[in-house]
């Protein structure tokens, strides 16, 4: 018999077919008459219960059965007379794939904490809450593909080896076959990478913009979708060591194209987990944070506000705020200043635009002023920034002069000058965190938590 998934058989449009399922126990209880399994086969946050009557199976067959072990169950789909859902399978045939030792089973019991569950990544994803964060996680990537796709915009593929460390994102880390314990030097005792395996330094990119400028200077519209890599040491709620990101950049946008498409591209994307992911997000909601949908959905009902950095700092130098750190005009804004315009300023999502050039990356637009660039970032409640993007310096001359101001080694911007040189055109783009956007849609506080195996610093386990 065909196998059917747990989602396709909850409602009683069903009941009266024979079924098989497939999947992981989650409880099993009941009496000397009959036995109740809830079963999940990660197709729903919802198990289906099965009702297994003790004339038929006997207490030895059943035995196996608990938390954890994999069953393949046959029977018919019947309306349910308990509370809490409306089908059930009476179960007619039963096949243990594996058992999973009461004892020693890690998951056995319910309601571990969600450190507790970082330590078992490998089996946490079994669990109601990991089922929930990765089903949304792998929706939000499609809607992300979907707007794209839907727009015109071409997937374009960057490198995840590159030889250029002119982002300034982040420290990076090293790619090397070289031996170690052994390096190979040079007469000036330097280390020989000509003998390295693409006879230069090498390291893991930190961001696919300079190469995702290249797409869009010649087809137009495109967008990355793939893990960056930084090795900032930064043990927080919000940084992992490799994250995903998504990068879209486009000809012929100036910045406040860019905002428009930032702003459409984020609520799309959130309107598509409210509408697709109900039962995960609601499941959520109730066990984490109360306000989930209330927040997801007072991002979509109005326009984000969007400031200059300069008006934003006015205001929080005005706010009468105690902040841990100084706040002042050149000051790079930390998540608790974001988090106040945000959360209890505005009480929306901000943009804020030009930004000092000091405090931001030497392919941004200068303004007119001299001092601020065409820098945008979009900050959110509850995360801070989830969106940094400009449009960018397109004019030879200002983008040398700036390169040189900051003594970017010129010899590795070759190719990417050349797109100022040969047919340059005004463009911008973006950079959205893809975790921080599933941690937003999940209510998860910890970054660590919506990604199914995180890197941090000394963190690579699983
Ligand atoms: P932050 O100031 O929060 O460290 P950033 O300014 O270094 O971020 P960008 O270089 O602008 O980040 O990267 C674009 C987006 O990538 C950010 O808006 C954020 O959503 C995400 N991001 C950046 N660093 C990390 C990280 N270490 N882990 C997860 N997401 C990140
Ligand atoms: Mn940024």
């Amino acid at each position: 018999m065909k196998r059917s998934k747990i989602k396709d058989i909850l409602s009683k449009d069903k009941v009266g077919e024979k079924v098989s399922v497939k999947g992981w126990v989650r409880t099993r209880r009941g009496n000397k008459n009959v036995q109740f399994v809830a079963l999940n086969d990660g197709s729903t946050i919802n198990n289906i219960q099965i009702v297994f009557p003790l004339d038929r199976f006997t207490e030895e067959q059943l035995k196996p059965i608990t938390t954890g072990a994999s069953i393949h169950v046959e029977g018919d789909l019947v309306e349910s007379m308990g509370k809490g859902q409306a089908t059930e399978i009476q179960a007619t045939e039963l096949e243990v794939y594996g058992t999973a030792d009461a004892e020693t089973y890690p998951l056995q019991k319910k309601g571990h904490s969600l450190e507790f569950l970082r330590e078992i990544a490998h089996l946490r994803p079994r669990t109601n809450t990991f089922g929930a964060v990765l089903r949304v996680r792998s929706a939000l990537a499609y809607a992300i593909h979907k707007f794209f796709q839907d727009k015109g915009f071409y997937y374009l593929n960057t490198p995840l080896i590159t030889a250029s460390d002119c982002e300034g994102a982040g420290a990076m880390f090293q790619v090397t076959t070289l031996p170690l314990n052994e390096l190979p030097k040079t007469e000036d005792g330097a280390v020989d990478y000509s003998q390295d395996f693409f006879g230069k330094p090498t390291a893991l990119t930190v961001s696919g913009q300079l190469e995702g400028e290249l797409g869009a200077t010649a087809i137009g519209e495109i967008y990355t979708f793939g893990p960056t890599f930084r090795a900032e040491n930064s043990n927080t709620p919000r940084h992992l060591a490799e994250f995903w990101m998504i990068e879209p950049e486009m000809a012929f946008y100036d910045i406040t194209d860019n905002m428009d498409l930032a702003e459409e591209f984020v609520k799309y994307c959130i309107k598509y987990a409210l509408d697709n992911c109900r039962d995960d997000i609601e499941f959520l909601q109730k066990m984490y944070d109360p306000e989930l949908i209330a927040r997801l959905e007072g991002v979509l009902a109005k326009p984000f506000k969007r400031l200059t950095y300069t008006e934003g700092v006015e205001i929080l130098e005005k706010s009468g705020k105690k902040f841990e750190f100084p706040v002042y005009w050149g000051a790079d804004l930390q998540s608790e200043h974001e988090r106040y315009l945000v959360e209890e300023h505005f009480k929306t999502p901000v943009i804020l635009t030009d930004y000092p050039k000091e405090i931001k990356a030497f392919y941004m637009k200068q303004n007119e002023d001299g001092k601020t660039v065409r820098a945008m970032d979009v900050l959110f409640p509850n995360i801070g920034e989830i969106i940094g993007g400009s449009e960018r310096e397109e004019n030879y001359d200002k983008l040398m002069a700036r390169i040189e101001e900051l003594n970017i080694p010129m010899k590795d911007m070759w190719w990417y000058l050349d797109t100022r040189r040969f047919g340059t055109v005004p463009h911008a783009g973006f950079g959205l965190g893809f975790e921080r956007l599933v941690l937003f849609v999940t209510g998860m506080t910890n970054i660590r938590d919506v990604i199914p195996f995180p890197r941090t610093p000394k963190n690579a386990e699983f």
